[in-house]
């Protein structure tokens, strides 16, 4: 990856605010990957439900020879192609921001081994060369920079999906192809967390599968609590492995 590597101990410059001659030139004209818990964040805050989320915000874009779509913040079709969120005054939803933006200008890498354990994270510190947020003098390692942009949870978060998400370097499929009622299913549970609610509570779903009963209320009310359990479910229904939150189909 381009960019500086940084260790634990590394440290970087940067601030940005709205003095900068730059500001507001870097949320436009991006292919910003939009994980789960990013729509999970956004579509509360903007008070609407996943499905709306999906057809008003992202465009699903599946590349050739990939087994499962990215999903991508859809910028403005106009010469500039804002970010939609942009206003005058900076980012309109700057609390509920996606992880890669709070990020930012740090990215981050999963290594994983041969045998496919995690092996830690990698970091690197990569502005555009047009951020002059990086000559300011504030410094940051990166712990602090997490803690200052309240990312912890975000990088939990995206870890999660990272480690589902590898699953897809092989094809899951089995012959229906990445447009059957196995892709619908997994892409439901991922990213369109309320209409996988829906299916889980207006269908046999519940009666079919083991559940403890204090995950099940969770389920009810707490996006969170059920994309992690749409994580796992995707696990045991395309590839059979076991999580503790679901047991297989009640006999
Ligand atoms: S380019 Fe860098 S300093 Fe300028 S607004 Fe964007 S993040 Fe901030
Ligand atoms: S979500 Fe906010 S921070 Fe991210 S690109 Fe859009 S306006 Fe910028």
């Amino acid at each position: 990856m381009p960019g500086r590597q940084l260790s634990e101990d590394s440290r970087f410059n940067f601030r940005c605010h709205a003095a900068l001659k730059c500001f507001n030139q870097c949320c436009r004209n991006l292919n910003l990957f939009l994980y789960p818990y990013d729509v999970v964040r956004l579509k509360n805050y903007l008070n609407i439900d996943s499905d709306a989320f999906i057809s008003q915000y992202v465009d699903v874009v599946l590349r050739p020879g990939a087994h499962f779509p990215d999903v991508l913040l859809r910028m403005a079709e106009d010469t500039e192609k804002r970010c939609p969120f942009l206003t005058d005054k900076g980012c309109s939803v700057y609390p509920e921001r996606p992880d890669t933006c709070r990020r930012f200008p740090v990215e981050q890498g999963l290594i994983y081994d041969d045998q496919g354990q995690p092996g830690g994270a990698v970091h690197f510190f990569k502005p555009p060369d047009f951020c002059l947020g990086q000559k300011e003098d504030t410094e940051w390692t990166i712990a602090a920079w997490t803690q200052d942009q309240e990312a912890a949870t975000y990088n939990r978060m995206t870890e999660r999906w990272a480690a589902l998400r590898r699953l897809f370097l092989s094809n899951p499929w089995q012959g229906e192809g990445p447009d059957g009622a196995r892709a619908k299913m997994a892409f439901m549970a991922t990213y369109n967390i309320d209409r996988f609610r829906q299916f889980l509570f207006n269908s046999s779903f519940l009666k079919r599968y083991k559940i403890k009963p204090d995950l099940k209320k969770k389920l009810k009310h707490n996006d969170t609590a059920l994309l992690r359990f749409g994580f796992d479910w995707v696990k045991l229904y395309l590839w059979g492995i076991k999580t503790k939150s679901i047991r297989a189909p009640l006999k």
